[in-house]
């Protein structure tokens, strides 16, 4: 307890000197250096790295004078996770063999259909197949119960006809589908899916939405099988108002080997005491997750370590939270401010749907939340692009920060493509404002070179690349937007329907 009060003391004090200064490059770099070292390993969540990360976060937080708002008076709280990854499957397809009769097999080509099981095994013979359309199943069609489901991904289109794979493919589970084989189009890169299809593929414990078979096929595979049942497949995958779902007369036997791993992950939660708490709270939050190790070392270069650092993506947001929740402390606001390190946002903003689904606080206490992702990447004097903006009445007071701190803001739709990929998303989800506010979505250029260049790969590390004069003006952008949301003298707030804490 002694201790605890020491380290609120003394952050305390080391905050209220860093109050008044201004974050520079040099505050941001420290932190980045650190969390894109070799020695965190690319930042994977149940690993050393992870480790090391989360601590990092924790003991900056708590030195920038954060109370730890974790499970149980902790920093952290657990998010668990399941990992499957395919290891060895074969299907068999057999065409005409109703009424007991042998049918004749339709040879596929094995590498052109992946396949991976909910269990670490599944054998079944004899599942019945199906073709399954856009449109609703609709009376008197074929049920798909203890079949085997043929399912186009269905490029998006526009008028929002075609509801998402994810949804249509829950439904099918819902209505009893044994497996569902996702249907390229013609136009889809087979090495594409291929590549992220054998990946490993997470999902939060307690919200796994899959079948006990799933797979992947391309189109030249599923044109051959078609043809076989007289049907064209061109034909069939661009009805998009009529077909629901059809026999296609073939028989599958299938069997998989999945190997199936639970872990442990955490998300790092702190927060800075407003004095009326009941007037809501201030919401910043970015994911410390990177690819840890993700490729083969080469012996011969030494550039080419293996390990995906994550400079940029996102060893630089946490830094900028890091100085932000410096700035911020001990700044007398009204309400709380939180800061949140998600994990697993690389695969699928899985902590941060955590964080929705588990809030320490009620979620609707959050008058607005800012995510930090990718900010180190234009020069100071580049305008702000505001991802989220036209979606919230919080717009007008967003602008009303950027005119005081003289920014100004992108209003092209161009960060719009931005909004789904980013952790704020899951708040939109939920109704909460979440915004993410950075100039490096606003220099276009830099952007495009960075995301066909070292994103997701090796060489996003710390090097001269890295540019944090825009990153440095954005996380003074960031203290701005954090002075002004917690202080109910700038934004009130809209009028609580039945307040009261918690
Ligand atoms: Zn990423």
């Amino acid at each position: 307890m002694r201790l605890i009060a020491v380290l609120i003391i003394s952050g305390l004090f080391f905050s209220e000197a860093a109050h008044s200064q201004s974050i520079g490059e040099s505050d941001l770099l420290g932190h980045i250096e650190i969390l894109a070292s070799d020695a965190f390993e690319g930042r994977e969540p149940g690993t050393i790295g992870e480790n090391k990360t989360v601590n990092y976060i924790a003991t900056a937080w708590s030195a920038a004078g954060l109370l730890p708002a974790g499970e149980k008076g902790s920093w952290y709280t657990p998010v668990s996770l399941v990992e499957r990854t395919s290891e060895t499957y074969r299907i068999k397809f057999t065409y005409g063999s109703e009424g007991g009769s042998e049918g004749k097999a339709v040879r596929i080509q094995q590498d052109e259909i992946i396949l991976r099981s909910r269990s670490s095994a599944f054998r079944q013979s004899g599942m019945p197949l199906v073709f399954a359309g856009y449109a609703e199943r609709g009376q008197g069609e074929p049920s798909v119960a203890g079949k085997l489901v043929l399912l186009p991904r269905a490029p998006l289109d526009d008028s929002g006809r075609v509801p998402d794979f994810r949804d249509r493919k829950q439904r099918l589970i819902q209505d009893g589908a044994v497996g569902v084989i996702a249907v390229l189009d013609e136009s889809d890169r087979w090495t594409r899916f291929q590549r992220s299809f054998q990946r490993a593929s997470t999902s939060l414990v307690g919200a796994e939405n899959h079948a006990e078979l799933e797979g992947v096929i391309s189109f030249d595979q599923f044109e051959k099988m078609m043809l076989k049942s007289g049907l064209d497949a061109e034909t069939l995958l661009a009805d998009r108002d009529n077909l629901s779902v059809i026999d296609l007369s073939f028989k599958a036997d299938a069997r998989a080997e999945t190997q199936v791993r639970s872990y442990r992950s955490h998300n790092v939660i702190g927060r800075i005491p407003g004095s009326d708490p009941n007037s809501g709270a201030v919401l910043f939050l970015g994911h410390w997750d990177h690819f840890g190790i993700c490729r083969v070392e080469d012996p011969l270069d030494p550039d080419k370590d293996g390990i995906c650092n994550g400079a940029v993506d996102n060893a630089s947001g946490i830094s900028l939270l890091i100085e932000t929740a410096k700035r911020l402390s001990g700044g007398g606001q009204d309400r709380d401010i939180y800061f949140l390190a998600t994990t697993a946002e690389e695969k699928g903003l899985l902590g941060a749907r955590a964080f929705v689904d588990n809030a320490p606080v009620a979620l609707e206490k959050f008058v607005v939340v800012f995510n930090a992702d990718t900010v180190a990447l234009a020069d100071d004097g580049t305008m702000i692009a505001v991802v989220g903006l036209g979606k919230s009445e919080l717009d007008s007071d967003i602008a009303v920060v950027a005119a005081q701190e003289g920014r100004k803001i992108d209003r092209s739709d161009k960060a719009d493509a931005y909004l789904k990929r980013q952790d704020g998303y899951v708040f939109w989800e939920r109704d909460i404002p979440a915004y993410m506010i950075s100039s490096a979505f606003a220099d276009e250029e830099r952007l495009k070179v960075f995301l066909d260049g070292p994103y997701h790969d090796v060489s996003d590390e710390v090097n001269d690349a890295l540019v944090l004069t825009g990153a440095a003006a954005d996380a003074n952008f960031h203290v701005a937007l954090g002075r002004y949301f917690s202080s109910t003298g700038t934004y009130p707030g809209i009028a609580p329907s039945g307040s009261g804490d918690n």
